[in-house]
C-alpha cells in the first residue's frame, strides 16, 4: 500500500483512538542515569527515548578544537530492540541524518561561545520506536542540558505534525508516519518565538502548511509548560 491510500482515520478518530489534534500521553522522567551531567527520558505514547548529557569538556584531540567557541555533538541511536524488525545498533543514513538535524536544532539555545575549546555531548538513546522519535528526543535533550546546567538562552519544544486521509493531524504514531500523505517534524524556543526545525514529507497547501506551523507552535507551547514545569517540580524547596 502507498502512503495515503490506507485508512487511518474512521469516523473521525485515528487507529490510536485519538482525535486529529489530539497529542498522545506524555511522560516526563528526570535524572535517569546518575553518572550523566545531566539526562532525562521523554515518552509520548509507546514512543521514548533517553537523552544523556556530557560536558561542557575539553575537546580532544586537539585539532578539533574551535578556539572561539564551544562545539555541540549529538548522536541518536536506536536500540535494537525499540522496532519491530531488529535494528543494528551500527549507525546508518538516518541516524546519522537525524543526529546532524537534531544538533541543529539544538544549537541556536546554547551559549556555546561561552565554552571555547570544548564539548558537549548529547546521547540520544530510542528505546522504544512508534513514530516521531527525533522531536521526542529534541524534547528530552533539550531537559537532560537544561539539568546539565549548560547556559540556554531557552528550552527546546519539538513535535511532529502532518496530514492522513487529507485531514490535517498531530503527532504522527508510527503507522501514521509510514502512510501519511505529509509529515513535518518541528523544533522551536517558544520563549524567543523562534523555529530552530521544520523537516517536512509530502505536499501541502499553503493554507494547509500554515495551519500545520499553527498546530506545532500551539503544541510546543504546551510542552514548554510541561519541560518547565518539570524542572519546577525538582528545584521546589519543600516548605
Ligand atoms: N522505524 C522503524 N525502523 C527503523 C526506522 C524507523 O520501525 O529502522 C519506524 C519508527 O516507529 C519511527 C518511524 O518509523 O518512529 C518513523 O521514522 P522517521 O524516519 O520518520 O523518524 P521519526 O518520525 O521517528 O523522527
Amino acid at each position: 500500500m502507498k502512503r495515503g491510500e490506507v485508512k487511518l482515520i474512521t469516523d473521525g478518530k485515528r487507529i490510536d483512538g485519538r482525535k486529529p489534534e489530539e497529542m498522545r500521553n506524555v511522560e516526563i522522567k528526570l535524572d535517569v542515569i546518575s553518572r550523566s551531567d545531566g539526562s532525562a527520558e521523554v515518552a509520548f505514547g509507546k514512543t521514548r527515548v533517553l537523552a544523556s548529557v556530557y560536558g561542557p569538556r575539553a575537546l580532544f584531540p586537539k585539532y578539533l578544537q574551535e578556539h572561539e567557541t564551544g562545539i555541540l555533538r549529538c548522536r541518536y541511536s536506536m536500540a535494537p530492540f525499540s522496532v519491530d524488525e531488529r535494528k543494528s545498533p551500527a549507525p546508518d543514513r538516518r541516524s546519522i541524518e537525524l543526529s546532524k538535524v537534531i544538533r541543529l536544532a539544538l544549537e541556536p539555545a546554547i551559549f556555546l561561545e561561552d565554552f571555547p575549546k570544548t564539548v558537549v555531548d548529547v546521547y540520544l538513546e530510542v528505546i522504544e520506536a512508534d513514530g516521531s522519535t527525533r522531536v521526542t528526543g529534541i524534547n528530552a535533550s533539550s531537559l537532560a542540558l537544561a539539568l546539565a546546567g549548560i547556559p540556554m538562552r531557552d528550552l527546546v519544544c519539538a513535535c511532529s505534525v502532518g496530514k492522513i486521509n487529507d485531514t490535517l493531524i498531530l503527532d504522527l504514531n508510527g503507522r501514521e508516519d509510514n502512510y501519511s500523505e505529509v509529515d513535518m517534524a518541528f523544533a522551536m524556543m517558544p520563549g524567543k518565538g523562534k523555529i530552530t526545525l521544520l523537516q517536512m514529507d509530502g505536499l501541502v497547501t499553503k493554507e494547509e502548511l500554515k495551519k500545520l506551523i499553527e498546530i506545532a507552535k500551539s503544541t510546543c507551547e504546551k510542552i514548554y509548560e510541561m519541560q518547565k514545569n518539570a524542572l519546577r517540580e525538582k528545584y521546589r524547596v519543600s516548605e
